[in-house]
């Protein structure tokens, strides 16, 4: 393992956890956290993520992205329940609930939990057996699950762990698919509205190595398994692709999401249209 970067600068002599190739940045657990506290808390002031009177939930699922986020979140200062989706999915959905609850206890915060079929009259296993198209279905009821807990409850604002290569490969499927409708919501938020919370991304700045490297180091125990039905997924092909050809060209998934940003909602005017909320 190459020497911590940071480290070296002030002559200690400590091992890097992690080479983030994009960056041409090898660092040890403790300088990994602070960078990524420090990417955090840049998204958060850059995008206006979190208003002061924000009543903030983080949505987690058990994966790696939505556990860091929410410890992250606590380290960096900022106070949010969790709120698991059961998604009714025999094992899997029993085994993610357990590792976010334990999250909650490690942080001493509350983790709700909804089950999908009460929202959607059917869990994500009975949508498997009826189409093909599950992780659209299950999108959408996600989405519905969470916009009523938050309403129901008093919060204002949802937190998800997107980071910025989910983020990118949406961007490149949508792209190629000319998907206006999602370009025009495109971003790390999307703002809250008299009846819908804010939904946020604050890990935008963040890839996904980083993230495993801060788990695997501080002992944040996450579900490895891939939900059953993520066969069929596409972004994962693309997220691939840009992983590709940043090895190539290192940065080019931060080039390609923060240009696409700014063009999107600066020079195209794609934002002029109506926000779907
Ligand atoms: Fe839902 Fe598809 Fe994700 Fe599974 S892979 S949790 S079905 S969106």
């Amino acid at each position: 393992m190459r020497p911590c970067y940071v480290c070296h600068q002030r002559g200690i002599g400590n091992e890097s956890v992690v080479y983030l190739r994009t960056y041409r940045l090898a660092l040890c657990g403790r300088h990994l956290k602070e960078w990524i506290e420090r990417r955090t808390r840049e998204a958060i002031a850059e995008f206006g993520l979190i208003e002061p009177d924000d009543r903030m939930l983080v949505a987690v699922s058990g994966g790696k992205d939505s556990l860091a986020l929410w410890w992250i979140l606590s380290e960096i200062g900022y106070e949010a329940d969790g709120l698991f989706i059961d998604l009714g999915i025999p094992g899997f959905s029993e085994r993610s609930r357990a590792l976010c609850q334990r999250m909650a206890e490690r942080l001493g915060r509350e983790l709700f939990v909804v089950a999908v079929d009460e929202f959607a009259g059917e869990t994500i296993a009975d949508v498997a057996g009826r189409t093909r198209k599950v992780c659209a279905l299950c999108g959408k009821y996600k989405r519905r699950a969470m916009n009523e807990f938050a309403r129901m409850h008093g919060y204002t604002s949802i937190a998800t762990g997107h980071h910025l290569l989910d983020e990118a490969g949406s961007l490149l499927y949508n792209l190629v698919n000319w998907s206006t409708k999602f370009l025009k919501g495109f971003g790390p938020k999307k703002q809250r509205t008299d009846e819908l919370p804010a939904k946020i991304k604050p890990f935008v700045k963040v890839l996904p190595q980083a993230i495993k490297a801060l788990c695997e180091h501080y002992g944040i125990e996450y579900q490895k398994e891939r939900c059953p039905y993520s066969k069929g997924a596409k972004t994962p092909l693309y997220e691939d692709f840009l992983t590709k050809l940043d090895e190539l060209s290192p940065g080019l998934i931060h080039r390609f999401y923060f240009q696409g940003l700014k063009l999107i909602g600066g020079e195209l005017n794609l934002r002029d249209g109506e926000d779907e909320g």
